[in-house]
């Protein structure tokens, strides 16, 4: 009348399962960030627990994006530095005209930009404190248009 209870009593052996070689597995330093010590009861238990592994997966995301953030304002502020160079040394009636390339070879991006606008045709890019423009000259060679905002 037991037997079945006993069945259930056997240990199941599910190391075929997920192929974990018997045996105790080494402590674990958990990896999010917390340092905590934890026996993995699986070869594969990276993270103490889903908890961890979902906050190590939410901090990774995060400081990815800040990290791409902060590599797109750097680069904003160095196009209008050297928009701003331009402008100072080369404007003449409150507009500076330059070969795109000088600026480009200073590290002049033009596709970070803050916004643009469409004007006759024209499509005016803004940074903080200028407005560029690019255009192609007589000599089919690229030219900015630099204007203070
Ligand atoms: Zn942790």
């Amino acid at each position: 009348m037991d037997i079945e209870n006993n069945i259930e009593f056997e240990p199941v052996n599910d190391f075929d399962m997920d192929k974990t070689p018997p045996g105790p597995l080494k402590p674990r330093i958990c990896p999010c960030g917390c340092e905590k010590e934890f026996q993995p009861r699986r070869r594969d238990q990276i993270y103490y627990n889903s908890q961890h592994a979902n906050y190590a997966y939410n901090h990774g995301k995060r400081k990815e994006k800040n990290k791409n953030r902060s590599i797109e304002e750097k680069a904003l502020r160095k196009n209008d530095d050297i928009l701003d160079l331009h402008f100072k040394m080369d404007q003449i009636d409150n507009v500076a005209e330059c070969f795109l390339k000088i600026l480009i070879s200073q590290g002049f991006r033009s596709r970070y930009h803050i916004g643009m606008t469409e004007k006759f045709d024209k499509v005016y890019y803004f940074l903080y404190r200028y407005n560029f423009y690019l255009f192609k000259d007589e000599n089919n060679l690229d030219k900015i248009k630099i204007y203070k905002r």
